[in-house]
């Protein structure tokens, strides 16, 4: 039996390979499904809600939902933006992120994101809730002011550099990124070198002394939105 079936995004067809995600599948064919937790080569595991398709006219997270024959998935849609545009107006207002002071602007995935959906200004009022920094590494640092929560540091330190140096503690608002240390970073075998050091979508997790390395003009996003990359592979798909 043939490992490959196809299936619709937004009514066209798509080839997917037994065992792939809908993103996978989508990715592979040229569509772009905005995500923002997901980190291809990391497990996904539906966190941000971003990519969040209907399948058959129900709502499922593109990122962990299998790819079957013959669905019919709704990704591009009035009411799915709407949604999506809601999920990144809350990440904004309920961090700290001061786009303008960041080092990470024009390469960050979740400003990329508001670009992309003509997010101007968000709809719901800032909380500016009280989070640390952790600067004490020689070699990295958390702003926990601009962490999204995506846990792909979390994922790559623990499938990926072995070291298990993040966790999320807390609940709800209080919900934060921890080391496994009672102090600080510092105290941890965390490397620059580490996996979890390059994945972080937003400023929250960076190497020091790389900031501002692209001018304004050569970062990811300045010029194409998010999401063109795959979007261009879309004719040789085809
Ligand atoms: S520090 Fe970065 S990678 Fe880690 S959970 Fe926060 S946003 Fe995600």
């Amino acid at each position: 039996m043939s490992d490959t079936f196809t299936f619709t995004i937004d009514g066209v067809e798509v080839t997917a390979t037994k065992g792939q995600t809908i993103i996978e599948a989508a990715d592979q064919s040229g569509v772009y499904i905005p995500r923002l937790c997901y980190c291809e080569g990391l497990k996904p595991y539906g966190g941000c809600r971003i990519c969040t398709v209907l399948i058959n006219g129900r709502p499922q997270a593109a990122c962990t939902q299998p790819a079957a024959p013959g669905i019919e998935v709704t990704n591009e849609s009035a009411e799915l933006n709407k949604h999506r545009r809601a999920l990144i107006d809350m990440h904004f207002v309920e961090g700290n992120h001061f786009c303008m002071f960041c080092e990470k602007s024009g390469d960050c995935e979740l400003q990329a994101l508001a670009y992309r959906f003509g997010i101007t200004a968000p709809q719901y009022p800032y909380m500016f809730p009280k989070r640390d920094i952790d600067a004490t590494h020689p070699d990295i640092f958390i702003d926990r002011n601009r962490c999204v929560m995506c846990g792909r540091c979390v994922q790559a330190s623990r499938d990926v550099d072995g070291k298990n140096v993040f966790q999320f503690v807390g609940r709800g608002s209080d919900k934060r990124v921890a080391v496994n240390s009672e102090a600080n970073l510092a105290d941890t075998d965390m490397a620059a070198s580490d996996k979890a050091a390059e994945v972080c979508p937003v400023g929250a997790l960076l190497r020091k002394r790389v900031g501002f390395a692209k001018p304004i003009g050569k970062r990811d996003y300045d010029n194409t939105p998010i999401g063109s990359d795959i979007e261009s592979g879309k004719s040789a798909a085809q």
